[in-house]
């Protein structure tokens, strides 16, 4: 099991209010699974995402990625982790501006510490792979919203992350490119990724192989689902 997460609890406090975003949410996801969490706003579902990819830290249960425990990780523990482990995708892109394509794809590397000529070789097949090999030089904003996503998708994979995450990675798409952006993922799934996905769209949450939705900081109901969305 990649991940198993066992009566996770969130709870944000100000000094006005208590807001349990989380509420003793249990989920266990295995390696090559593609999930769609879906729920109504403010149910938790960015929440959980950004636990699961250890942007922030639950207020008790048990978090286990990899069947190591990573609750009481501190902020250091929880980013060598993630950089080693995830790769992100956002609704709004969140590409460097100031920097190609190409650059944009590479800083991950640059994160990692890897070597120049092994950074060249990775990110010369991954932007092969995700179809904007002749974009490389181009700014991101230059590009067509579904590029721009495409570049982010690129980002996110070329450190060979063991899991995928992705908020609402149509949320900012017209129904042509947003449909490109799934087919990419679907891509990712056929070929072992390991993808979590928020999403509002119903129509998206075909693609993936489980679809999971949350109310009021617990799961409601999850179903497998076996009607795949056919990729032409
Ligand atoms: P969703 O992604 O499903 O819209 P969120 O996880 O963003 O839901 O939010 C869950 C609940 O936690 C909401 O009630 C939201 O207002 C609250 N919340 C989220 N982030 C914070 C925060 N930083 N401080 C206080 N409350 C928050
Ligand atoms: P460090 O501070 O240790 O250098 P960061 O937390 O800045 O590491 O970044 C590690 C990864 O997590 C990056 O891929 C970054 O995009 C992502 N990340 C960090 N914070 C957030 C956030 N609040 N929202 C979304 N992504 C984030």
């Amino acid at each position: 099991m990649m991940i198993k997460i066992k009566d996770l609890v969130k709870i944000y406090r100000t000094e006005e209010v208590e807001t349990t975003a989380l509420n003793k949410l249990s989920l266990e996801v295995k390696k090559g699974e593609f999930i769609s969490i879906m729920g109504a706003s403010g149910c938790g579902k960015s929440t959980l995402l950004n636990i699961i990819g250890m942007l922030d830290a639950p207020n008790g249960g048990s978090y286990l990625f990899d069947e190591t425990e990573v609750v009481n990780f501190n902020e250091k523990q929880r980013s060598n982790l993630r950089k080693a482990n995830i790769g992100f995708v956002f609704q709004n892109f969140n590409l460097i501006d100031e920097l190609t394509v190409y650059e944009n794809i590479e800083l991950p590397l640059i994160y990692n510490n890897i070597k120049l000529v092994e950074r060249k070789q990775r990110v010369t097949e991954i932007l092969e792979r995700v179809g904007i090999a002749h974009r490389a030089k181009h700014f991101p904003l230059q590009l067509s919203g579904g590029q721009q996503q495409r570049v982010a998708v690129a980002r996110a994979l070329v450190t060979n992350p063991k899991l995928i995450l992705a908020d609402e990675p149509t949320g900012n798409l017209d129904s042509k490119s947003g449909n490109d952006v799934m087919e990419l993922l679907t891509e990712l799934h056929a070929t072992g990724s390991t993808i979590i996905m928020v999403t509002h769209s119903p129509y998206d949450a075909q693609f993936s192989s489980r679809i999971i939705t949350v109310k009021d900081g617990e799961i409601i109901s999850q179903k497998e689902n076996n009607h795949k969305v056919d990729v032409l």
